[in-house]
């Protein structure tokens, strides 16, 4: 946006394009803004998802935790091939306990595609302790194959595979997630 703040005239409707819109005189100048997006302000900083923290995890409550989460989903996208779009409006949810999910009462991360719904937990893929250390190391990336291929069966062999894993892995670990303890444990989310 090149007009600096309060400089904006009452006579730049036809030429600025910020949102919103205001006091357009026809319906078809405010559908085409809408089309373009600007009925959307909400925080889309994680693809249009809504993120429920629900740990106890001194990184859940990181103020840069949103911006981590988001360079994970856009990495993860990248990687598995998934269309960030489809991301819109599902819920992204973190906790600290076990996830019943399907016929696993047990499990650390669970997607839910017909509810929208995504739920990891900081506990570590074999163990209680020690949590898993940031939130790259939740089964976030496992989770968002599951939106793009559902497969709850685990029947594709990216599932299992180191290799596939692998590079994903070295890019999206921050230096502070470094965790020798875990880090056979959740080399495969
Ligand atoms: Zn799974």
């Amino acid at each position: 946006m090149r007009q600096a703040a309060g400089g904006r005239t009452q006579r730049t409707r036809r030429s600025a394009p910020e949102c919103p819109v205001r006091a357009a005189p026809l319906a078809a100048l405010l559908a085409l803004a809408l089309a373009a997006g600007c009925a959307s302000p909400r925080d889309d900083d994680l693809f249009g998802m809504t993120l429920d923290v629900e740990s106890q995890q001194p990184w859940a409550s990181d103020p840069e935790l949103r911006h981590r989460i988001h360079d994970l989903v856009e990495e993860s996208c990248a990687h598995t091939g998934l269309d960030p779009s489809q991301l819109y409006g599902m819920t992204l949810r973190i906790v600290d306990g076990e996830i019943p999910c399907g016929s696993v009462t047990n499990a650390r991360g669970c997607t839910w595609r017909d509810q929208g719904v995504i739920a990891v937990s900081t506990l570590a893929w074999l163990s209680f302790e020690p949590r898993v250390p940031c939130v790259e190391d939740t089964p976030i990336p496992h989770e968002l194959l599951h939106v793009k291929i559902a497969d709850e069966h685990h029947t594709d062999p990216r599932w299992l595979s180191d290799e596939f894993w692998s590079p994903l892995w070295q890019r999206a670990r921050p230096a502070d997630c470094l965790d020798d303890v875990n880090a056979s444990a959740t080399l495969v989310w």
